[in-house]
């Protein structure tokens, strides 16, 4: 192999197979590539949920063939995190298998936005723009108001929860009581910095300090498994990080305003020492994006 093709990033492609992690809860792992998502597959007695899809056609369709092999001739359900597109851009292959649900949050600001991420995600390379090749947005079947909803799978219920705006304005949580399992999209990874969307004048929906409050209402909620959006699944102490390196982000932003440096001075003399504070998390491009979110914010 040569330099050039070692450096590049493998293909967004969705390709694990299940894995259990409690009685009938599976999860698809991403194995740490960019751009695929940790997909969950959960069975109950009368019907399965699918949490997140994978981005593009083919990804969504590698789902729905696992969920469908686990499921048998149960009705599929499928629900997203959030509305990003390797979240759930695959979702077509569901429209005519499986009901869809997300919540207003999610199916509004899929309307609003979903056509330009597509667009910024073709951006991002060959190998993105592959996946995105006759993608197409799809409406939910059903849609909840309010900050949660349950789902009888039969013998087990299943509560999907939204505090609003954090990282996404529809972020939502996929709780199995009975099991303690939480599916949490990118509200957190897995030793790797938090996604923060900050994109103005395109997208600025994102807001660190409800974000905040949103992982101290997880972290209330103390699940015993944690699956990430992106990275290893693993327990409540990966919530408990990325809420100490928001608020660590946030207040030394802050600080350093208020010592009248810029956005592009703090972004410089933060950054790198954030980065050593946290060594082995990858993605350290997301810094500078929490930087400057926090910074605009800050008073
Ligand atoms: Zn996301």
């Amino acid at each position: 192999m040569s330099e050039i093709e070692s450096a590049a990033p493998p293909a967004p492609v969705v390709s694990a197979d299940p894995v259990e992690i409690a009685g009938g809860v599976y999860v698809l792992p991403d194995g740490r590539v960019p751009l695929v998502p940790n997909a969950g597959i959960v069975l109950g007695t009368r019907a399965a949920l699918v949490v997140d899809t994978g981005m593009g056609p083919a990804n969504g369709a590698h789902v729905l063939e696992r969920a469908r092999a686990l499921a048998g001739d149960r009705p599929l359900i499928l629900t997203l995190t959030h509305f990003h597109p390797e979240h759930g851009f695959g979702a077509q292959v569901f429209e005519n298998e499986a009901l869809i649900v997300y919540n207003a949050a999610q199916r509004d600001e899929l309307g609003e936005k979903g056509e330009a991420y597509i667009g910024m995600f073709r951006g991002f390379g060959e190998s993105v723009a592959e996946q995105l090749v006759d993608v197409r947005l799809v409406h939910p079947h059903v849609t909840y108001d309010g900050p949660s909803a349950e789902i009888d799978l039969g013998g087990r219920t299943v509560r999907l929860l939204t505090w609003g705006l954090a990282h996404t304005r529809g972020d939502q949580v996929v709780l199995l009581p009975d099991e303690s399992v939480m599916f949490g999209g990118d509200l957190f990874e897995t030793r790797m910095f938090p996604i923060v969307p900050y994109f103005p004048p395109d997208d600025a929906d994102v807001d660190g300090d409800l974000w905040i409050d949103v992982l101290a209402r997880v972290i209330d909620l103390a699940p015993a498994i944690v699956v990430p959006g992106h990275g290893e699944v693993t327990d409540v102490g990966v919530v408990e990080a990325v809420r100490d390196y928001l608020v660590a982000l946030r207040d030394e932003t802050a600080a350093l305003k208020r010592d009248g440096l810029s956005a592009d001075q703090v972004v410089e003399g933060l950054a790198p020492i954030v980065r050593k504070r946290y060594d082995d998390w990858d993605n350290p491009e997301w810094i500078d994006f929490g930087i400057r979110s926090f910074y605009d914010k800050a008073g």
